[in-house]
Order: C-alpha cells, then structure tokens, then sequence
C-alpha cells in the first residue's frame, strides 16, 4: 500500500559540515562496492588533478582493499574508509600534506596515532580546501537533499566561524569543538561554541569501535581502540564540565559506552553544570547500559543510516552485535527515550539527505532498527514548514519511500 506523508527539512544533528565543503570537488565512492569501479573513478580525477592531490572519501573496505604497492603506482591519493577514522595514503599524497603541514604527517601511518588525532588530521584536509565559496556551495546542495540545518560536530578552527558569518550561515549551525581547539579561541568566539566534543573509540569501518568482544576478522583478538584510560577520560570530562557548554561524547563500541557512562555516573553531581550531554553513535548500547543513561539525563544521538552496518559488517561484527546494532524498539518502548527529547537523529554525513535517512528508518534489514515516521520526525526534523517540506511517498510492499524535497510554503 502507498501512503503519502509530508514532513519538514531535516535538522542534522551530527556531521561536519567545513570537512564535507572542502570535499565538494573530491571523489565520493559511498556507492562503489568493487574495486575496479573505485579505480575508473580515480584515475578520471588523476588526469583532472594533473599531478596534484586526488582525495576520495567512502571508501568501503569490507568490499575491496588496495595493498600498499599498488597505491604507490598511482598519481597524489589520499582515501578516507566511509567512517572517516582510516585513511589510505601514498607517497605522493603524503608529501603533498607534509609541504602545508610538515613533518607530523608522517605519523599517519600509525593507526593509533591517527585515531588519537583524528580531528587533525580532518582539519588538515578541511584546510587544505576551506572557502567560502565551498561551504555556500555546500549548503546549497543541502537545501537539494533537505536538510536545511546541520549541527558542526568537529569546529576546526576560529576562522570556521567566520566563513560561517560571511555566508550568512550561521542560523543553520551549532558549534560544538575538541577541548583544545575551545582553548585555542577568543572569547568572543568561545560563545559561539554550544558544546565540546570528545572521542573515546573509533568505529566499526575501520576495526576501532572499542567492543567487549573481539572482531572476528583478523587474529581475532581486536577488541578495537579506548582513546583514554578510564581515569583519564572521567579528567578531560571534569575539565570540560568546568566551561559549563554542552558535551557531546563519541561512543560507538559497548566498551566505550560503558566507560563513558561510568565517568559520567561518578561525576554526577556535577552534570548540570553542562546544557546537555549527549553520547554521539551509541550502536552497540545494552539496554543495561542505555538505563543508566538515561537515568543520568543522558541524550542519545544516533544515526539511522548507520543501521546497515549490522549488514555491511558482519564480516567483522558477531551476530549479536549485528543484530543489536542501532536498536531504536530497545531505546524507545524499553527505555523510554523519546524522539526529539532525549533521542536525536542525524547522518555523520555518511551519506547526507532524506533519502538514505528514510530508507534505513522505514525499512531497516533488523526490525529492531526500525523508526516510525512520527518519531522519525520528531527526532530528525524542524519544527515546522517554514524552510520547506519533504513529501515521502511510502510503499510497504515494495519497502521502498520515494522522498521530494518540496520549496517553502508560506503559510503552512
Ligand atoms: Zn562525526
């Protein structure tokens, strides 16, 4: 049966918007799953780059891989995994970098190192492009896949806010930025920042979701990557909770979960010091986990598009994992998180737009995954119709939601 629903423009809660500006003109395999497809692409932009630095982000490494050698016969490449926290890099790529940024390229190399840094090293390739040309480009393109606000997960630097200005841009964006970098800004522009983000894990595409079992793909003893020891997280936490700004803390394994909730719980009282505190991905959270959570007032951001993972990775994910991926029904009807409220809904980027958004809502392989359009919508869009709409044509036979992004009605 097909049903006609209309809804507001998204409101995306996480992603990163200079970084994906900067990568208006670098190569998008998000839908490539061979390797021979990847290449075509590639070598179109080798000639076009002429010798300069090919990026490409989306990389799916559960469907192709490229060995070391083989990067070295191809022009300047960089290529980020489709989580973001793996790169692949040749030579020439990396000596492109090295001329802007110097010497600490080198440590790219180091899957640590990058997933301790990985905020650097995103900001050296959102620098390498930022323009205000890029980012009015950019939201242009939004507008097309309906989003009309997004929220700036990762600022890279002062300058960043004043692009933003100069595009007239900054009422469709919130500011949240690694410890550092708040130090790092005046205070005029301390304002402008609504929270501070920190990492704890990495993520499942590149093996460093921090999990309490093992991936099962190489030696078998991967249990992925804890940024910080328990101590040292419930610190860089206290510290944070002194500016009194929001907090929004990267948590993608159960093992990072559980660490991040236990710093919280023994910093409690001290909690309201911050807005709000959200845990960001949250995928593989336990139901035990997710009511301690919400006890504490944590929020929960989340992405549906990321529910295919269970899928796309259950050549490294056990079936326990892959079926308790994104588990929406367990938040909501068991826990009481509530769309909107306590439970946000965005993209990372990966990709961007109501089109992927809705399928993996409405139609997810596990139905445990599954969003209705009213906490769809609660949770991922604007309060009302003044920017726009988005029609969804729904079809359950076919599972399949046909979405156009309608222009503003005055009016409605
Ligand atoms: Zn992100």
């Amino acid at each position: 049966m097909e049903s006609t629903v209309t809804i507001p423009l998204l409101k995306d809660h996480h992603s990163h918007p200079l970084f994906y500006s900067a990568f208006n003109h670098a190569i998008s395999l998000n839908a490539v799953d061979d390797k021979q497809a990847a290449e075509n692409i590639l070598s179109q932009s080798f000639e076009q780059e002429n010798g300069g630095l090919t990026v490409a982000h989306g990389w799916r490494s559960n469907h192709y891989q490229w060995a070391q050698a083989e990067l070295e016969l191809m022009p300047p490449l960089a290529v980020f995994n489709v989580s973001l926290h793996s790169l692949i890099i040749n030579r020439g790529g990396m000596n492109c970098l090295r001329q802007k940024y110097g010497d600490i390229v080198n440590q790219i190399a180091d899957p640590v190192w990058y997933e301790n840094n990985l905020r650097v090293v995103l900001n050296w390739f959102a620098n390498l492009y930022a323009s205000r040309e890029n980012l009015s480009h950019f939201f242009a393109k939004l507008r097309d896949l309906g989003i009309h606000y997004l929220e700036e997960m990762l600022l890279v630097d002062e300058n960043e806010i004043q692009i933003f200005e100069d595009c007239n841009l900054l009422n469709r964006t919130r500011f949240w930025s690694a410890p550092d970098t708040f130090q790092s800004l005046s205070p005029q522009a301390k304002t402008q920042v609504h929270g501070l983000k920190l990492f704890t894990d990495g993520a499942i595409g590149s093996e460093s979701a921090a999990l309490h079992r093992p991936f099962l793909n190489g030696k078998g003893n991967n249990r992925g990557i804890l940024i910080y020891t328990d101590s040292e997280l419930t610190h860089i936490i206290n510290q944070s909770l002194e500016t009194e700004k929001s907090l929004a803390i990267h948590a993608i394994g159960d093992r990072a979960i559980e660490q991040t909730i236990s710093a919280l719980k023994q910093l409690e009282p001290r909690l309201k010091r911050a807005p709000e505190i959200r845990i960001e991905h949250a995928q593989l959270i336990s139901e035990e986990q997710a009511n301690m959570a919400i006890d504490l007032g944590i929020k929960l951001c989340m992405q549906p598009n990321f529910s295919s993972d269970s899928h796309d990775y259950s050549d490294r994910l056990d079936q326990a994992y892959c079926s308790g991926n994104n588990p929406f029904r367990m938040l909501i009807d068991k826990v009481g998180y509530t769309p909107g409220e306590n439970l946000l809904l965005g993209s990372d980027g990966m990709p961007h737009g109501i089109e992927s958004a809705a399928h993996h809502s409405f139609f997810p392989n596990i139905p445990s995954q599954q969003i209705s359009i009213a906490e769809f919508t609660a949770g991922y869009c604007l309060d009302d119709f003044s920017k726009g709409a988005i029609e969804l044509k729904i079809n359950d036979l076919t599972n399949t939601v046909i979405c156009d992004v309608l222009p503003p009605q005055p009016g409605r």
